[in-house]
């Protein structure tokens, strides 16, 4: 008895072409899509490789700048028995950009060489995330060399500036190519466990102005470093209350507040006899279901009103800049039955899940669109963003398996 749900789903999984899935990863790898606005260089080749991928394979890529010069990658394919009327839209989401490799010389092999040692190909986006999506443009291959008939839709969004603000998929949505997508596999490195959950995060800079003065009469102004240290303080009880209310989640751990960035004064030169007029702080804030942003705004707008209550020559402004709600799909939802459907088949095991630490461009599929999302793909989940970051590409090659038996099961049914 095969473990797959259908024989589709194990023809498709078995289609998937080791060798295209090699050639892909190691090619993106070479390609150094570090966005950094000094020195100019963007994700532009990256996306240009995988246009061309499609261009190659006789689809039709849309390129759209997201931002200038950072453009995003759409691309469908539908099998000959599509009706969008009745049939449903599968998305592969990807990012083509890089964080920065740092020091090279700490590297013990080039960051941008793509060289393959055995089962390991190594460099920077190696697992985050160009094998996924290498695993993803393979997957389609092999859905289309056995299902040129699908009732689906399949639809990549190759976007630019996950790592950043996530300028891309942002824009996708904006664009309207996620108004017909009836649900989304994330192809972040997750090490192939199916993430139905992923953390959420606020980030919120922090201004506490007060009145300068010299700090022999510190009692003709406002301190504001007394300010903040305050805030830190009843961000700290914040937190923990936080924590015991919610536990920690089983696959998200425990929510909380760091204060990552403090500086006083907060621009200009510090000197040890003046008092400042003002103190930053930037807050990185991770949530877990149970909680709501709003409310932590609210909490963090009474605390500031607290640490200005006696005077008016003290003020802390709170700038929420950016909000990625935490996700959560549920265990029922189709697209989740199809990837477990075809688990075992392509890994021998039952499904093994886990949760995302941090958010993703899934966030905001999840969030402005409700689309559900998993969150699966290969790679070490702790590897991103260091050094001598490296994929196994027995790995990359079985969630290209993955994808293709998931996406011929998901998209044999109707909506
Ligand atoms: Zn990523």
């Amino acid at each position: 008895m095969s473990a797959y749900p259908s024989e589709l789903a194990r023809r498709a999984a078995e289609a998937v072409d080791p060798e295209l899935v090699a050639r892909l990863a190691h090619d993106l790898v070479r390609i150094r899509s570090v966005y950094d606005a000094e020195l100019g260089t963007t994700e532009a080749a990256a996306a240009s490789y995988v246009a061309n991928h499609f261009r190659s394979v006789g689809l039709v890529p849309v390129v759209e700048e997201a931002a200038p010069g950072r453009p995003n990658v759409v691309c469908d394919w539908q099998g000959t028995g599509f009706d969008p009327a009745r049939h449903r839209t599968l998305m592969f989401e990807g990012h083509t950009d890089v964080v920065t490799e740092g020091d090279p010389g700490k590297w013990t092999v080039p960051p941008f060489e793509g060289r393959v040692e055995g089962d390991v190909l190594h460099g920077r986006g190696s697992a985050d995330m160009k094998a996924g999506v290498a695993a993803s443009l393979a997957a389609l291959e092999a859905v289309r060399a056995v299902a040129p008939d699908l009732t689906g839709r399949i639809r990549f969004g190759i976007v630019a500036d996950e790592e950043g603000m996530m300028l891309g998929i942002k824009h996708f949505i904006k664009q309207g190519w996620a108004d017909d997508v009836s649900g989304a596999i994330v192809a972040e490195p997750e090490e192939n466990e199916l993430c139905l959950f992923q953390k959420g995060a606020m980030r919120v800079n922090v201004r506490v102005v007060g009145v300068m003065s010299h700090g022999a009469m510190p009692y003709a102004g406002v301190n504001p470093n007394l300010g903040l240290a305050d805030l830190i303080v009843a961000l700290r009880d914040f937190e923990r209350r936080e924590q015991e209310r919610l536990g920690s989640h089983e696959f998200l751990g425990l929510p909380w507040i760091t204060p990552t960035v403090i500086r006083s004064p907060a621009a200009g030169e510090a000197q040890l006899n003046v008092m400042p007029e003002e103190a930053f702080a930037a807050l990185d804030i991770r949530t877990v279901p149970g909680q709501d942003h709003a409310e932590i705004e609210a909490e963090l707008r009474r605390i500031g009103a607290d640490i200005e209550r006696g005077t008016d020559r003290l003020h802390v402004h709170l700038d929420f800049f950016e909000s990625r709600p935490w996700t959560q799909t549920h265990a029922d939802d189709p697209l989740v039955r199809a990837l477990e459907a075809v688990y075992k088949g392509v890994f021998g095991t039952a499904p093994r899940y886990g949760g995302v630490p941090g958010a993703t461009d899934g966030t905001f599929l999840w969030a402005w669109k409700d689309i559900p999302i998993v969150t699966v793909g290969p790679g070490d989940r702790t590897i991103p963003h260091q050094v001598n970051e490296s994929v196994r590409l027995s790995e990359v090659v079985a969630s290209a398996r993955l994808y293709a038996a998931a996406a011929v099961t998901y998209l044999s049914s109707d909506r």
